[in-house]
Formats: C-alpha cells, structure tokens, sequence
C-alpha cells in the first residue's frame, strides 16, 4: 500500500505517560505543550515562541513518540511528513507539499507539524546523499525555510524535527527562528530500559514473577523501539507454545532474536 505522505489527526491518545524515561527531552517539551495551550500568556511580554526545535538522537529512541506526546498532551492536531518520502519525487513536488502541509496546519492552529528524517531534505549543499534530484532537494528545502519565516509570532504552529545525524544538516536551518533549539533524545540507560518494559509489558499477560530489574540489565544497547519489539515477541513466542502467561525464558528468547535482527543490521551491541 501506498504510504501518505501525511497525515493529520487529532492524537489526543499519545500523552507523556506513554514516553518512558526520556526525562530531559520531556522536560524540555513540555514547555512547547505550555506554549501551545496558552499562547497569550507567553507573548504578553513581547517574548516570542520557538517555531521550531529538532529532536536528535538514534534510530528507535522516541522521537516520533514524543512529538506525538506533544501534540497530544496539548490536544492540538498533529501533521507530519517524513523526508524520506521526497526521495522519488518529481521537481516542484516537494515544495508544493511543503506549502500545503503548513497551509492545513496554519488552517487548523494551534497543531504540530512533525517532520520525520529531516536529514533527507535538509542535507549542507554539496553533502547530498539524496538519491532524487539535487534541485528537488533544494527547492523542498527552501520551501521549508520560507514558511517558518514565513508564519508570524502568532501563528502557534510549532514545528518539530527528527534527525540522527545533526551534523549534517544545513546550519540555515538551525538560525534563529527556525529550528533554533535541540533536544537529545538518547539510547535509554539501565533505569530507562526497566521503564520502557513497564510501559510495553501493561498490555501483555505476565507471569507474576517476572524480574524487570533483570530484563533490563539483558538489553544494554537496546533502544526503547528494541524494547517494544521485544515485549511483542515475547508474547507470540508464550502464545505459540499455548502458555497462559509470558514468562522469563520467552522474554530471553525474544531478547535473543532480536539481537539476532540487530546483528543482521549491523548495530553494535555493548
Ligand atoms: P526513528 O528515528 O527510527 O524514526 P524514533 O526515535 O522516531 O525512531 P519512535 O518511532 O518514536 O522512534 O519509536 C518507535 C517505537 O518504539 C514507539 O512507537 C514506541 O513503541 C517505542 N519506544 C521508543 N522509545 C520509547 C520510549 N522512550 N518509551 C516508550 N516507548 C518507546
């Protein structure tokens, strides 16, 4: 099936309870929540609201969920596109996509616009690893610049950006007014492991005995979408062998293919 290339919904079921560990980054967002809620009271002083701000960190860690989270704490609609969606199109697409993203989201403000892999499009001129047309890239990506400077002070749209790879990415992005903050999102620790398992074990059927402290110090390396993947495994694996409940040795295996998977991908497991 053909993926959309976004898609708006009012996610007011992803809320920060969702988002385990994570603590700074939430932190840092729930001042963009604040802002989204009460835009009045934060511009009374002639301040102005952040446009933007760029989520950074690793594959799986959250991201996607947090802006989620954001939008749906706030209870705001929530748009998003992904960069990777760019990559097989026709020149002046991009841009034109671009314009009416901001347009449905100006159109239904205060909303969240989400903009997965950003890298894609925001790649530094003469680093382009994008397998589409140069100028395409470009053209999306002056887009993009133009409506954030585009959309005034009030205009309450906030727009969040996903990237693992800061580093490259045009610094015009980065100026003031655009996506002029960042938040780290990281690999989750030993503690954040343990509740990223609480939050995916809440709907899986468990054998009472079940260690978490345990679990956690079996996943080094593992990011919070690992995590997830494992708690699902698990419990297919219990439910092949007509178990009634998800026990520790399924939990093992599950933790064990998926390292079979990541090995597969080439991560570096600690
Ligand atoms: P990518 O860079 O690959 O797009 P991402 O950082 O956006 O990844 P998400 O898509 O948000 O990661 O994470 C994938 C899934 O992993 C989430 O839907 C959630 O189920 C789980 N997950 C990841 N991080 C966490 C976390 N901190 N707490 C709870 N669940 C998490």
């Amino acid at each position: 099936s053909k993926a959309k290339l976004f898609d708006e919904k009012t996610d007011t079921r992803t809320s920060f309870k969702d988002v385990a560990g994570l603590e700074g980054a939430k932190e840092e967002v729930e001042e963009i929540v604040e802002f989204l809620r009460n835009p009045d009271k934060y511009t009374s002083l002639g301040g102005k609201i952040p446009k933007g701000a760029l989520l950074v960190g690793p594959p799986g860690t959250g991201k996607t969920l947090l802006a989620k989270a954001v939008a749906g704490e706030a209870k705001v609609p929530f748009f998003s596109l992904s960069g990777s969606d760019f990559v097989e199109m026709f020149v002046g697409v991009g841009a034109s996509r671009v314009r009416d993203l901001f347009k449905q989201a100006k159109d239904k403000s205060p909303a969240i616009i989400f903009i997965d892999e950003i890298d894609a499009i925001g790649r530094a001129r003469g680093k382009n690893n994008f397998t589409g047309s140069n100028d395409e890239r470009e053209n999306t990506l002056n887009q993009l610049l133009t409506e954030m400077d585009g959309f005034g002070t009030n205009t309450n749209v906030i727009v969040l950006a996903a990237t693992n790879r800061a580093d490259v990415l045009d610094k015009a992005l980065m100026r003031a007014g655009r996506f002029d903050r960042q938040i780290y999102v990281d690999l989750p620790d030993i503690r954040e492991r343990k509740e990223i398992f609480e939050v995916h074990l809440r709907p899986i059927k468990t054998a009472e005995t079940l260690d978490l402290d345990f679990l956690a110090r079996q996943t080094p390396g593992f990011s919070g979408a690992d995590i997830a993947n494992v708690c699902n495994e698990a419990a297919l694996i219990a439910a092949r062998k007509e178990k009634k409940a998800v026990g520790k040795q399924d939990f093992l295996d599950a933790v064990d293919r998926i390292i079979g998977g990541l090995e597969k991908k080439n991560k570096i497991i600690t």
